[in-house]
């Protein structure tokens, strides 16, 4: 009785059969590779098509992945620090100088293109060595690089749930920590921007000084690097190898005791949990894993989360060998809705204390709020998967599945937290106006009294779900 492909682990004679087959069997098609610095056109490929290029620019090797990140921290610091210099470097910057105004009567220095290119290596230059070897620039600049790689290294294992493909760990973070690298090059577009912003702010008709717009422009260009960052790891061109790819040993869901050859109606001899509870077929996946088109997907997200929150045996029947990308899928509209509820908190809060509330400003202040709270879920999901696996000693990807999921119970806390905030603002603006009607403050007691509710509910749920993901699916043969 050898490993069929089949998704059973049993035999025909009703007993437990030797091996599971391994959750893949497929070949990764190899990407397209350019190798060493002629990849380096790829750069601008990856901002617009970043799950595309990104298996072949992982692919392209160690070296080009540092070239590209030394040239965009050099280029888009550069630039950003040839933003805040005087004119000498940016002829676009006319009247301000570190907070000083300043009045030129000479015209704008000219600058040849050649001059334009070197600008922002100057300018690092300048920043390393300005400060003179006595009051500690150079340590400084140093700090500085070491934080930007303490961040690097920070975002490549946040990545690493999110790009599992079943290959082994280590090597599944040198590809992440690479595409971090390569992600590291939207710092050029960025140094673009905000060396010609005295040039668009005058265009715009902005005010120089620094504004909330800027704030929630800086967070959703967070956003878009999480999200390029984070698609250009889902594809996996590499070897056939890993976990994933290999035949695992049918064992108890409970104990992990090898069930191999156990009839299906006898019981475990370690824990006596009854053998055919521990079937693979027991597994099977949620509806938002076998949803086929785009309006499917989204009816069948309630139902999921649902599940997930309310159902005691959830994990127990969730597959997590298999269905890692409707998985990830499944997290990223749960952070959709959190960043919805989040959005309409803090423009609740954020309005409710102002006489006059200028829209711009209430706007988008709840983008940088939502925008905040969105990084926290990404950063949430990535450590816990990260800790499950690590703790438990089981392979990433399984362990992203479960949390995926799990992430879920994340939404009724939100609720349960927005809810608390909006009947807490409008309670404390009501509370000296005795015009207000009886039937308000009753509403709005009733809506503190729910989202209290709601939200300790929630809380208990989502930490009670966290012990069932990690115990439910330890030993999971599906
Ligand atoms: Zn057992």
């Amino acid at each position: 009785m050898s490993g069929s492909p089949s998704m059973t682990a049993s035999g025909d004679d009703g007993v437990v059969g030797p091996t599971l087959p391994a959750a893949r069997c497929d070949t990764p098609s190899p990407a397209r590779t350019v190798q060493g610095l002629p990849s380096l056109p790829g750069i601008v490929l990856l901002w617009f098509l970043p799950k595309r290029v990104g298996a072949s620019l992982a692919a392209s090797g160690w070296h080009a992945a540092v070239a590209a990140h030394m040239l965009s921290v050099i280029v888009g610091l550069g630039l950003i620090v040839c933003a805040e210099l005087p004119p000498t470097f940016n002829s676009l910057v006319k009247q301000q100088f570190l907070g000083w105004d300043i009045e030129i009567d000479l015209p704008a220095p000219r600058m040849t293109c050649s001059e334009y290119v070197r600008g922002p290596f100057a300018a690092i230059a300048v920043v390393v060595h300005a400060a003179g070897p006595g009051s500690g620039g150079f340590a400084r600049s140093l700090l500085a690089l070491t934080g930007i790689q303490g961040a690097v290294l920070l975002l490549a294992v946040v990545m690493m749930p999110f790009a599992a493909a079943g290959e082994p760990a280590g090597r599944l973070f040198g590809r992440c920590l690479r595409l971090t690298w390569w992600s590291t090059t939207l710092l050029i577009p960025l140094g673009l921007v905000w060396w010609a912003e005295p040039q668009w702010r005058s265009w715009l008709d902005l005010p120089d000084e620094w504004h909330a717009v800027d704030s929630a422009a800086l967070a959703l260009f967070g956003v878009l690097w999480l999200i390029v960052l984070l698609r250009s790891g889902y594809r996996y061109a590499g070897k056939a190898q890993g976990p994933a790819w290999s035949a695992r040993t049918p064992r108890c869901e409970k104990c992990g005791y090898r069930i191999v050859g156990l009839p299906y109606s006898t019981n475990c001899p370690e824990c006596a949990r009854p053998v055919a509870e521990s079937l693979a077929e027991r597994r099977a996946p949620p509806p938002f894993a076998v949803a086929d088109t785009p309006v499917r997907t989204i009816s069948a997200f309630w139902p999921t989360a649902w599940k997930v929150i309310t159902t005691r045996d959830f994990f127990a029947r969730l597959p997590v060998h298999s269905g890692h990308s409707r998985a990830r899928a499944f997290f990223l509209m749960v952070c959709v809705v959190n960043w919805g509820l989040a959005f309409l908190g803090a423009w609740r809060v954020g309005t409710a204390f102002q006489a006059e509330v200028v829209l711009v400003h209430a706007l988008a202040d709840a983008v940088v709020v939502a925008c905040v709270v969105l990084l926290g879920h990404v950063l949430l999901a990535a450590a816990f998967a990260g800790a499950v696996s690590a703790i438990a000693r089981r392979a990433l990807q399984p362990a992203a599945v479960a949390t995926f999921y799990l992430m879920s119970s994340t939404v009724p806390i939100t609720i349960g937290a927005v809810t608390l905030l909006v009947a807490g603002v409008t309670t404390a603006t009501i509370v000296d106006d005795i015009a207000t009607p009886l039937a308000v403050d009753v509403i709005m007691s009733l809506l503190l009294a729910v989202g209290l509710v709601v939200f300790a509910w929630a809380l208990v749920r989502a930490l009670m779900n966290a012990r069932r993901a990690i115990v439910q699916t330890r030993f999971a043969n599906r």
